[in-house]
């Protein structure tokens, strides 16, 4: 498959933000190659399922946003891939809903993954990352016209800073039944973790999302998409009961600590991101 991922570095008027995640690129490839089927897998704690029946479900697409907003003279071409100009996400909303997809959230995923629980007919993941104040300003409300729910990545201690959301904003998504989780304290890239890192990192950030919510938090996203094996019992200790990577390989040993996205370039038109999100995650 023709390579097609690139590292997006911040800068000018990006520097606000720690970085970015790897983003697909607009062309017509599936941005993640198709889950390897029936491979040989190991038991996890995930009530009783083995990795190998995990991996062999058919993929729920999940989809990554970023910012959500009007393009500027000063974006890069790459910053692009993680801006979405409103009126193209409405798009986007507006196609998923006409064609008959319906939101779920990451306990319906779970259940899904470890137990078969069925799912709605055509359903779609919406995550958000990094906690940008566009996401509850302009996304939230597109959502709500159809009834859909997100999940939204916080990086707590951008919480109230000039272009992220404030912990009110958080708390009235999470009252409004969409999910609050985790994307580290400031965005530092897991697989630089040492000792004491985890518990800044992760701990203190469910922490705060907690004490803002009300509600336990166990759902975690990496910073960039990256990760490594020896990430996954450490969220495991914190409590994280599923992790969600963005185009690499899903772990055959920890399916559920390597769930799949797939970012939305800004570019993409509506119907591009359907015809690739199908093709992607063979919805
Ligand atoms: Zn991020």
């Amino acid at each position: 498959m023709k390579k097609f991922l690139s590292i997006i570095l911040l800068a000018g008027t990006y520097a606000c933000h720690p970085a970015t995640e790897q983003a697909g690129s607009p062309a017509t490839d599936p941005v993640v190659s198709p889950a390897p089927a029936n491979q040989p897998g190991t038991f996890t704690e995930a009530n009783g399922a083995d990795a190998a029946t995990i991996i062999a479900r058919p993929e729920v697409p999940v989809l990554c946003y970023h910012q959500i907003r009007e393009w500027r003279a000063t974006d890069s071409r790459l910053a692009k891939d993680v801006v979405v100009p409103p009126a193209t996400f409405r798009s986007q909303m507006k196609l998923l809903a006409d064609s008959g997809y319906q939101t779920i959230l990451p306990d319906q995923l779970y259940d899904y993954l470890t137990k078969g629980t069925p799912l709605p007919p055509k359903p779609v993941m919406l995550t958000f990352d990094d906690g940008d104040v566009d996401q509850y300003n302009i996304a939230y409300p597109e959502m709500k016209k159809y009834g859909f729910k997100g999940v939204f990545f916080i990086m707590t201690v951008s919480l109230g800073r000039s272009i992220y959301m404030k912990t009110e904003h958080v708390k009235e998504l999470s009252d409004e039944g969409h999910v609050i989780a985790s994307h580290t304290w400031n965005h530092e890239n897991v697989t630089k973790y040492k000792e004491g890192d985890w518990d800044k990192q992760i701990r203190q950030s469910c922490k705060k999302l907690e004490e803002i919510t009300g509600k336990p938090v166990h759902y975690f996203a990496y910073p960039f998409g990256a990760w490594n094996k020896a990430a996954i019992p450490e969220l495991k200790k914190q409590d994280i009961t599923a992790a969600f990577q963005l185009s690499t390989k899903i772990d055959n040993e920890d399916p559920l600590y390597t769930i799949r996205r797939m970012i939305v370039p800004g570019d993409w038109s509506a119907a591009t991101m359907l015809r690739v999100m199908k093709k992607t995650f063979k919805s």
